[in-house]
């Protein structure tokens, strides 16, 4: 038996992982006891990495072999690599010069590796010259990028996981960690066991297991964070609980700030959040006094049309209270997936460009075209993850690359997604899986390699940069992603840039880092100390600049920010409420969510049949006593509806919820929910439902939170 060290696919906790193979078959998996992030524990998903792998999975779920149709109506036709990659090409050119290189967007992953982000990102605007790249990613986390750029200057989350250990009091909004980052959760667990005296603080309008294990729970109204924060600064000012020496010497725009939350006291924040007034004053208090608070902060506030005024205002808590640059305190975003912070350091978003750099400033595109050996980048930022799919719906992109997700199942407004879906000239598809809902859409399957097959690395939520490693080879004709989009970008280059040397000579992965890196340098992320070499030794926290022995495990323990003075940046945030509100129509609040066991939209998870023993099937979960009001009873199918679509599923009575709650997890999509829209497409899980609307800051929809109808379904 051989042994490889990698990391797990699923979240953004980013556990090291041992593979067990025989170097042909993963035959099993446990956790890395050396790796800082998990010690060797694993949860559910992670221990059971290695029944993704069987072989009867490789034969029924993975794609194996490069497939290609003319026509959505056409069976699919199998191709080799180079009869795919010369026929894909010409219909690259031919779309080009019909309409020009940004008519072609690009929709990617965060579950892709930086190397295979770096690769993406230099195809689309480095050669093909199209600003249109965006990454699911955006549906993730991007309102907690923007929250940190704006308040601290830099997307740079400045804790550590061992920050747990070291806080007082864990602030934990809009994060069911127990089930989302289960191993974190574990620490949480053990950092309570070590210290009775932390005091765990959850917001949340469900009572879930995060919750329940809370000494104080804010089950506040859905959507109504900033009035809840707003009004614990409120408290902080009026019972001088702030840190004003800290706020003089390294904050700037506070009096904006505290004259705008005169207005939203306690009392006031009670009724908007429905919330008990002493709860929130108790909040404040421990938030400010302990002697270190850690938030941890996840989709709860990040995906929202106000998402980044969420991420402001619990950032402003830790500025006015002085509770930033030090060991066990400070604002700590959850990424969701392995590599969504990896996204961000290559620049592979309509709104990035690699080391953290601006599509919109000449001068950032400048200094990448040069790195990369090109005359120019287009001028960005492109389309983002939602504008994307509107402007092929509305017939401006002809053409997208979509690799590693499922946008036809994960998108928001699924009707309008699938709409942008079928009017594009040209879907190609390049992903692990066979079967997803997008796959109806394709014209072109690129069978990609995935978890246990393929090197490179990824970075977790704590800045930590790990190494995938490949136990086995890729089953069938599956290539990594770097390498599917270098062997096509190498047959567009003689066409786009005749003459000039290749920008796409790697032979491995490492190559495409070692460009990655020398764009980080000098940069807030710099890691131009780090190789894969030293990665090889030990996962490594950037920044890990040239001549340093170790990465930085906090950031700002100098006060001094990442903005042009030095100061973090307080910004005045009116709260608004949510864009739909229950009417007589549509009565309940809708959210969604992860469940413990399942990841996404089961491309891979669904692949284990034990992952499905706590949750065999979707159920829409509401208040025991909603339920009775709805006169429905367990069980019973029932017809959900929002002001874009509506779907079938059964419910099911769950008191973590309050009155006028609905929930349904994100997973399952029209192979287990029942119904046909209007034009008799299958209708798909919760996003049938969900809101397109996004935050104007980031670009993140507002999936959490959606106004819903309910009827009983009789069946014939
Ligand atoms: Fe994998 Fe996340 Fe579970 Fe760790 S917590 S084993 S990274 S799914």
């Amino acid at each position: 038996m051989m042994e490889t060290r990698s990391t797990c696919a699923y979240c953004g906790v980013g556990c090291g992982v041992i593979i067990q193979s025989d170097g042909r078959h993963i035959t099993g998996v446990r956790g890395d006891p050396e790796h800082p992030a998990n010690y060797g524990r694993l949860c559910s998903k992670g221990a059971s990495l290695h029944l993704t792998a069987r072989p009867e999975v490789l034969a029924s779920r993975r794609l194996l072999t490069p497939r290609w149709r003319e026509d959505r109506s056409l069976p699919w036709q199998a191709s080799s690599w180079d009869g795919i990659q010369q026929r894909l090409v010409e219909r690259l050119l031919a779309l080009r010069a019909a309409h020009g290189p940004e008519a072609l967007g690009f929709y990617i992953s965060g579950q892709l590796l930086t190397e295979d982000y770096h690769a993406f990102n230099k195809l689309a605007r480095g050669l093909w010259g199209t600003p249109h790249i965006d990454s699911n990613s955006r549906l993730c986390m991007s309102s907690a990028v923007v929250g940190y750029k704006k308040a601290l200057g830099a997307d740079a989350p400045p804790c550590s996981y061992e920050d747990i250990e070291q806080a007082s009091c864990l602030f934990i909004a809009g994060s069911n960690t127990a089930w989302a980052h289960p191993i974190l959760f574990r620490r949480i667990e053990a950092a309570k066991a070590a210290n009775p005296a932390l005091r765990i603080i959850v917001v949340d309008p469900r009572r879930t297991e995060t919750a329940e294990f809370a000494d104080l729970h804010l089950a506040l109204r859905p959507g109504s964070d900033v009035a809840l924060f707003q009004a614990m600064l409120h408290q902080m000012i009026w019972q001088g609980w702030i840190r004003p020496d800290f706020i003089a010497a390294h904050t700037e725009g506070f009096e904006a700030v505290r004259a705008q939350v005169q207005a939203m006291s306690p009392a006031r924040a009670a009724q908007l959040c429905d919330l008990p007034e002493a709860q929130i004053i108790e909040a404040a208090r421990l938030f400010a006094q302990s002697p270190a608070t850690l938030s941890l902060y996840c989709m709860g506030l990040n995906q929202s049309s106000a998402g980044t005024d969420k991420n402001q205002a619990l950032i402003q808590l830790h500025l006015a209270s002085g509770q930033i640059g030090r060991p066990g305190c400070g604002p700590f975003s959850l990424t969701g997936q392995p590599n969504a912070m990896g996204g961000r350091e290559a620049g592979g978003m309509a709104t990035l460009l690699p080391g953290h750099r601006d599509p919109a400033c000449p001068a950032d595109r400048a200094e990448v075209a040069a790195l990369w050996g090109v005359d120019s980048l287009p001028a960005g930022p492109g389309k983002t993850a939602v504008e994307l799919f509107e402007a092929a719906e509305a017939g401006e992109i002809k053409a997208l690359w979509i690799a590693c997700t499922d946008p036809a199942q994960s998108l928001p407004h699924q009707a309008l997604v699938r709409a942008a879906l079928k009017r594009c000239e040209l879907v190609v598809l390049q992903d692990a899986f066979s079967g997803s809902a997008t796959a109806e859409f394709a014209h072109v399957l690129l069978p990609a390699a995935t978890w246990g097959e393929k090197e490179g690395t990824v970075t977790n939520s704590e800045r930590r940069i790990s190494r995938v490693r490949a136990a086995v080879p890729p089953p069938g004709e599956a290539r990594s992603d770097w390498q599917i989009v270098r062997d096509i970008a190498r047959r567009l280059e003689p066409l786009l840039r005749p003459g000039k040397p290749s920008l796409f000579a790697w032979d491995g992965p490492e190559q495409a880092w070692l460009e990655h890196r020398e764009a980080t340098r000098g940069r807030d992320l710099d890691i131009g100390g780090l190789s894969y070499a030293r990665l090889e030794q030990a996962p490594q926290q950037w920044p890990f600049p040239d001549g340093e022995a170790a990465g930085q495990a906090r950031l700002y323990l100098d006060h001094r920010f990442a903005t042009p003075s030095g100061r973090a940046r307080f910004h005045a945030i009116g709260w608004r409420p949510p864009v739909e509100w229950p009417s007589v129509e549509r009565p309940l609040q809708l959210s969604s969510g992860r469940l413990r066991d399942q990841w996404h939209s089961l491309s891979r998870s669904g692949t284990v049949p034990a992952l499905f023993g706590g949750a065999p099937e979707p159920r829409l979960a509401l208040h025991p006593d909603e339920l009775v009001r709805q006169g429905l009873a367990e069980g019973e199918l029932a017809t959900v509806s929002s002001a874009r679509g509506r779907l079938h599923v059964r419910v099911t009575a769950d008191a973590q919820l309050g009155p006028r709650q609905a929930w349904l997890p994100m997973h399952w999509g029209s192979e287990y929910l029942l119904g046909r829209d209007e034009a008799g497409a299958a209708l798909q899980g919760v996003n049938a439902l969900s809101q397109d609307r996004c935050c104007p800051d980031s670009g993140q929809p507002e999936l959490k939170y959606a106004t819903v109808g309910l009827q009983g379904l009789a069946l014939p």
